[in-house]
């Protein structure tokens, strides 16, 4: 471990356009579940019904009643963890280039970090369906304790802003983050399985294009085998370590 990291400040000293790319690891020490592996929220949720934008179609009240037990009380919670505050740094020495995230928690925005790239939308903004009003999500529990499912006042059903399983990733997202990708000198994947697509195809894109690549994750993942340095630990630690 203590090598590894010393290879990593090697790297990072060299690097200036690093790019971080998190999942739902480098949340979960901030009390935000996993979606895979032990104590993950698909081992108690059915994602099919919880997070499916057919099922959503059909049935809403599923989705917020899961928001309303879930999701609104946990990211309520949630503080930024040092690895959040890590990045942070990174970011006023001037060494990271962008933050990618498949995390929909907020959660760099709210340690401060300025250039995120979300991928997978984020829960703390509820649309309408309808009129494309935006909602808090302070705002959208207050509805929501009213009429199930909440309702924007035009009339039409609110639904979060993060993407659903059946929905299409935001397109400017995916370029953005494709092309930050292609041009950074370090990409940094923290706390992701690196099984969910098309997101898990920017460390390949990286790679092509000569990046050096990163892996701090507690599991294996199935793009160790590429990378340049591969950390099977918590995200925090390494990552507090390293500044
Ligand atoms: P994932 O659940 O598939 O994988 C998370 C990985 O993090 C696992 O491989 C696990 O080994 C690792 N991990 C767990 N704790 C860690 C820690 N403390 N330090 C380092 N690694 C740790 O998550 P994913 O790869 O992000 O992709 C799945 C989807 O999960 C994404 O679509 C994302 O939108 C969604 N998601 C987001 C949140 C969030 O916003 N916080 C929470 C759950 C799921």
């Amino acid at each position: 471990m203590d090598e590894k990291i010393s290879k990593l400040k090697k790297i990072v000293s060299t690097s200036d356009k690093i790019v971080a790319f998190t999942g739902a690891g480098f949340s979960a020490e901030s009390g935000i579940s996993t979606f895979r592996g032990a104590g993950s929220l698909w081992s108690k949720y059915d994602s099919s019904i919880y997070a499916d934008i057919n099922y959503f179609i059909q049935e809403p009240s599923y989705y917020w009643n899961f928001f309303k037990d879930e999701r609104y009380p946990v990211i309520k919670k949630a503080k930024p963890n040092d690895g959040h505050y890590a990045l942070v740094e990174l970011e006023k020495r001037g060494k990271l280039y962008r933050v990618i995230t498949q995390n929909i928690d907020g959660l760099h925005q709210v340690a401060g970090q300025s250039d995120v790239i979300e991928l997978h939308g984020n829960t703390r903004k509820i649309l309408c369906t309808s009129c494309d009003k935006f909602y808090s999500m302070d705002e959208a529990y207050g509805r929501l304790k009213k009429e199930l499912p909440p309702r924007c006042s035009c009339g039409a059903i609110l639904k979060p802003s993060t993407v659903l399983f059946g929905e299409p990733l935001p397109q400017v997202a995916l370029d953005m983050a494709a092309l930050a990708a292609k041009n950074c000198d370090m990409f940094f994947v923290i706390g992701s399985s690196l099984v969910v697509y098309p997101a898990a195809s920017m460390p390949r894109i990286a790679k092509k294009n000569e990046a050096v690549l990163v892996i701090v994750n507690i599991d294996p993942t199935p793009m160790d085998d590429m990378a340049d340095i591969v950390i099977h630990e918590s995200a925090s630690k390494v990552l507090s370590e390293l500044v």
